[in-house]
């Protein structure tokens, strides 16, 4: 049986292609995933679990339904927010069978002691970014935006995904990129000799070391091209 590691797939209708490929790679994982983690951005934006119940979400039904299969079938389904799809929440849970993680989740992988997360807190260098991430994140800044009226609520995350774009094109390549010393504060926190996230889409295996340790940090791809995905199994089978 294996753990599999997805992230940034950024689903979005406008691309069913996408969809397509995770319905493929679903499928695929069915006879020997035990645990599947979704490291964020699953979805290029998330304005409010509620879109479900409209003919609005009728275009992600395939995927809840496939998601909702694997979970069925003895997967332990795990999501983390990524910085689009941060509205994520317990109704759209529910209906994957699945369980949201904290920002900072430590499993046991195998035996190795790794840490897991979307990975944009570590871009500590964009502080442009990390200034906005503070307003998203806000409760009452959450409630007020999903208190508005979908058709609204979908305006203005295009608008925000518009302005995120044409700032990112602005920015310096190194700036979006994590930055080493918050890594190694964080690997330290949490005590783990490995971390996995996504975010960055730069795809990689960084070794280390680490207070006299070597240390493993392991970058997911995302699904613009082609599907990313990493999985581990235990060394006895
Ligand atoms: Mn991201």
């Amino acid at each position: 049986m294996k753990t599999w590691f997805i992230s940034d797939l950024h689903l979005d209708p406008q691309r069913p292609e996408t969809t397509q490929q995770c319905l493929t790679f679903l499928e695929q994982i069915k006879e020997d995933a035990e645990a599947l983690y979704i490291l964020g951005d699953l979805f290029d934006y998330w304005i409010g679990d509620d879109l479900l119940n409209t003919p609005l979400g009728e275009p992600i039904l395939s995927i809840i339904d496939a998601f909702k299969l694997l979970s069925n079938n003895g997967c332990t389904l795990y999501f983390a927010h990524g910085n689009r799809d941060f509205l994520i929440g317990e109704a759209f849970m529910q209906r994957i069978g699945g369980q949201l993680l904290d920002e900072h989740h430590v499993i046991d992988l195998y035996g190795t002691p790794t840490l897991i997360m979307h990975g944009d807190t570590l871009c500590t260098d964009d502080t442009d970014y990390q200034q906005l991430r503070t307003l998203l994140r806000n409760t009452e800044w959450q409630q007020a935006f999903l208190a508005k009226p979908l058709p609204q609520r979908i305006q203005e995350a295009q608008q925000l995904r518009a302005i995120s774009k044409e700032k990112t094109e602005q920015k310096q390549e190194n700036i979006m990129d994590v930055n080493q010393q918050q890594v190694e504060a964080v690997m330290q926190t949490f005590g783990v000799s490995q971390l996995i996230h996504g975010h960055t889409h730069r795809p990689a295996t960084h070794t280390f070391e680490l207070a006299g340790q070597t240390v493993t940090r392991i970058v997911l791809g995302d699904w613009y091209k082609q599907s990313h995905y990493l999985s581990f199994s235990s060394r006895v089978d």
